[in-house]
């Protein structure tokens, strides 16, 4: 086994069952991803949809793409056709597009909402009182071309593991929330997207059941 494999197996066979692991491949080469595909890995994740449509045309096609990088409006319609699960809807524009691109490509493409739980300014996200107001828009409830499966976040980027434990249940406080008063009624609202290779342990403890993991996979970027 290569090294990528064996990093690769070993975050994969500690991970508790109901926690999807996502191999974060954003400026790896295709025969990187190709050596975790062949033991059987099928979903990656980019952050760029200029990266993604290349590989995805290039790679096998059961491969699972999940968008996790900001997003704009304009890349949306490269990646409708064939895009798994959008990480990052950061705004109720880009939600609105993407419900638009998937019409025209006659799918529904699974959304998560990603909320900006961390210190730093610079971080993407909606906050809740922005989205408590977006799910209450009649104008969200006509959206018939995506279908929200959760939340996502992202952790400061710091060594103060109580800081990151707080930020993650704080995230996974508002997923319980919204689910309750927005999703009750809908299953496929089951997603707590947070984690990565430096804090996923820290997020499963606090309830996520979908980690994002790039460099404990393929090396630094
Ligand atoms: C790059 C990236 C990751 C993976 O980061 P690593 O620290 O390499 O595991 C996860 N989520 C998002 C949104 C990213 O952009």
């Amino acid at each position: 086994m290569s090294y990528i494999q064996e990093n690769y197996r070993k975050i994969k066979d500690n991970l508790p069952s109901n926690v999807q692991l996502i191999a974060v491949s954003k400026t790896k080469t295709n025969e990187d991803i190709l050596k975790v595909y062949q033991i059987g890995h099928r979903v990656f994740g980019e952050s760029k949809a200029q990266e993604m449509v290349p590989k995805y045309e290039a790679l096998p096609k059961d491969i699972y793409w999940h968008m996790i990088g900001h997003l704009q409006t304009n890349k949306v319609k490269y990646i409708a056709p064939f895009v798994r699960l959008i990480h990052s809807v950061d705004s109720f524009k880009l939600l609105k597009t993407i419900n638009k691109e998937a019409k025209k490509n006659n799918r529904v493409i699974d959304c998560l909402i990603q909320m900006h739980i961390a210190e730093e300014e610079s971080k993407y996200g909606f906050d809740i009182e922005e989205l408590n107001h977006v799910l209450c828009t009649p104008e969200f409830g006509q959206l018939d071309n995506i279908c929200i499966r959760g939340l996502m976040g992202m952790a400061t980027f710091t060594d103060n593991i109580q800081q990151i434990r707080k930020e993650f249940r704080s995230l996974k406080t508002h997923f319980d929330n919204i689910h309750r008063n927005f999703f009750a009624d809908q299953d496929t609202f089951n997603i707590v997207s947070m984690g990565m290779s430096d804090d996923y342990f820290v997020a499963i403890e606090e309830g996520s059941n979908m980690i994002r993991v790039g460099s404990s996979i393929f090396g630094q970027r």
